[in-house]
């Protein structure tokens, strides 16, 4: 009897366990840092993990969405332009994810009609259901494959009872009857406390419960959101309601920290009552990870940030004093909606700040500017005084360029340590070959294709997808290895870091993300580097593509003389995509450094 109960345990071990996160009541309460922080939870106890989002949306992929509308377009390793929870789920679990992470309906929709074409159903009517539901079931399955994780959390976004989700939650529920005991089903769910009430209500809640039993959808647990902790009395009557226990209702309060969530989650014991659950066995690995130690390391210094320790201030040799708060400017255009400003564009660069600001023992304060205010005749340039750091991020077209431009010449005049992003980068190139070269009317062929001097310029394979109105998905996108220049910032910054490849072929190399489609012009190179008759030294590239051919970093070299600069820095690739709470990125990190000593 013991022996074969044993052998169940292990069997079941072995099989791969799926978690779905849905969202009950509405949207915006923060389904994707649940299923973030679950991750981290069960990569505590030595599982391997993956995080996968599916999205409602017809569009095949997220990299066609306007930020405004939809926030940022995270870029994997693949080169898939994913949805910006990807991100956040990356971060948490200081892990690449692959595109088996990723499904939206259009996707799902796209491969059924090519199969249909293709006569691969075989003359039959091809519907919704089967055929769609079982090809998302399939992917489910694929991606539990391909990712040899032990368990895969995925989120369905949207809320219960929309239209849109329907047929992911279907989906799910035949991998549930197919794996009855290797599924379960979280909801995060909102619990109201209305002004005048004055109390926590839970009918909105049961009521999603009820909803999703009505697709015969069963939850298991519930990650209470709400302004307070939920008391016992609350679990209690929606554990009855619900038909679960009451240790399976989770509270789950707002707080300042998204990265104190695990933490939080497991105070209620998250973490366990999910094993249980799962039928899951305590990992054999468990005793060699650190648990949540690093993390809760991570989230303490985040603390630290908020009150601005600098640690640096101690440890800076040259005796420069560095500052306790860093005030960073992100000029963009990507910030309104209606009355309301958001930041959701720009995501990955905000965590990065943060990341590399906790690390050094600064607090980050971040201020957005819009790039357009800085068009006017006689722009405000005081305004750009008392930030100790200015950042362009990525972008496209022509709206907002003139006041980056402006803002960028303000940066390099004045010494304020200034960071380029992709577009950034680019319009770097473009200020110094318009103010120091002197070429007036340099631009980008992005704006202007018949431009006298286009700086920056289309790819050579990027031509033909544009005449051919190819756009989703055919910009340069994903991992490419750039090959660094001894002796420049960005050298030094990757190889004390230790993100630099230092032996083989690859050596000198890092491995960025990108989504360009247009470079630096070949053909101005080499005026760009060139030094000045003045003295000027140049613009240095200080990263290119293996073969030389593509600028990948351009900077100034560090120093106070003429035409040098504390920090003036641009990179082709989005270095944001990989810089992680337990990882800050080394440029982001150098950046911040200069910021802080910025008299
Ligand atoms: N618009 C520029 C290009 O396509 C920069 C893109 C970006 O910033 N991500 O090359």
């Amino acid at each position: 009897m013991k022996r074969s109960s044993r052998r169940t345990a292990t069997t079941s071990q072995k099989r791969h366990k799926y978690i779905f996160v849905v969202g009950g009541v509405m949207s915006g309460v923060g389904k994707g840092i649940a299923t973030s922080s679950i991750g981290t939870l069960l990569q505590a106890k030595g599982f391997v993990v993956n995080l996968a989002k599916v999205d409602p949306y017809l569009n095949v992929d997220a990299g066609t969405m306007n930020p405004t509308e939809h926030g940022e377009v995270f870029v994997l390793n693949s080169g898939l332009e994913t949805d910006q929870d990807m991100g956040n789920y990356e971060r948490f679990l200081n892990r690449d994810l692959t595109q088996h992470d990723y499904m939206t309906s259009g996707m799902v929709y796209q491969s059924v009609i090519e199969r249909e074409r293709n006569l691969g159903y075989k003359g039959k009517c091809v519907e919704a259901i089967p055929h769609i539901r079982d090809e998302i079931v399939r992917r489910f399955e694929d991606g539990a494959k391909v990712n040899k994780s032990e368990i895969s959390v995925i989120e369905i976004g949207g809320t219960v009872g929309d239209y849109q989700n329907i047929m992911f939650i279907e989906a799910a529920r035949v991998l549930k009857i197919k794996h009855p005991e290797d599924v379960i089903f979280i909801m995060v769910s909102y619990l109201p406390i209305p002004h005048k009430i004055g109390e926590m209500k839970s009918r909105p809640t049961q009521n999603a419960v009820h909803q999703l039993a009505g697709y015969g959808v069963y939850t298991d647990i519930i990650i209470a959101r709400s302004e307070m902790p939920v008391d016992q009395k609350r679990k209690e009557k929606i554990a009855v309601a619900c038909n679960l226990p009451a240790d399976n209702v989770i509270s789950a309060p707002d707080i300042d920290s998204v990265y104190d969530v695990p933490l939080n989650f497991e105070r209620d014991k998250l973490g366990d009552i999910i094993a249980k659950t799962l039928h899951l066995e305590p990992h054999k690995n468990a005793a060699q990870t650190a648990g949540l130690k690093a993390w809760k390391k991570f989230a303490e210094s985040v603390k630290n940030g908020k009150n601005g320790t600098a640690k640096i201030a101690k440890k800076d040799k040259k005796g420069v004093p560095a500052k306790k708060e860093v005030n960073i400017a992100i000029v963009g255009k990507y910030f309104n909606t209606g009355d309301f400003v958001l930041t959701d564009a720009y995501v990955s660069v905000l965590e990065a700040i943060k990341y590399s600001a906790y690390a050094l023992g600064v607090k980050p304060i971040i201020h957005t500017v819009n790039a357009r205010d800085f068009e006017s005749r006689k722009p405000n340039y005081a305004a750009l005084k008392k930030f100790d750091g200015i950042l362009v991020p990525g972008g496209f077209g022509e709206k907002g360029i003139e006041g980056k431009l402006a803002v960028i010449r303000y940066a390099r005049e004045n010494r304020i340590p200034y960071f380029g992003l992709c577009y950034g980068m680019q319009l770097l190139t473009i200020e110094y070959a318009r103010n120091v070269l002197g070429l007036s009317d340099a631009t980008t062929a992005e704006i202007n294709p018949k431009a006298k001097h286009p700086i920056i310029d289309i790819m050579p394979d990027q031509k033909q997808k544009l005449i051919d109105k190819n756009y989703g998905g055919s910009m340069r996108l994903g991992s490419y290895l750039a090959k660094l220049k001894p002796e420049t910032i960005a050298y030094e910054a990757y190889e004390k870091a230790g993100w630099m490849k230092t032996k083989g072929r690859g050596k000198d190399t890092i491995t960025e993300r990108h989504r360009h489609r247009y470079e630096v012009n070949p053909e101005y190179v080499e005026r760009l580097s060139a030094v000045g008759q003045d003295g000027q030294p140049g613009l240095v590239f200080s990263g290119t593509s293996p073969d030389s051919t593509l600028m990948e970093i351009a900077e100034l070299p560090r120093g106070t003389g003429p035409g040098q600069h504390p920090f003036f820095l641009g990179t082709q690739f989005h270095p944001e995509f990989l810089a992680r709470p337990l990882r800050p990125h080394p440029l982001f990190t150098q950046f911040i450094k200069a910021a802080t000593k910025k008299s």
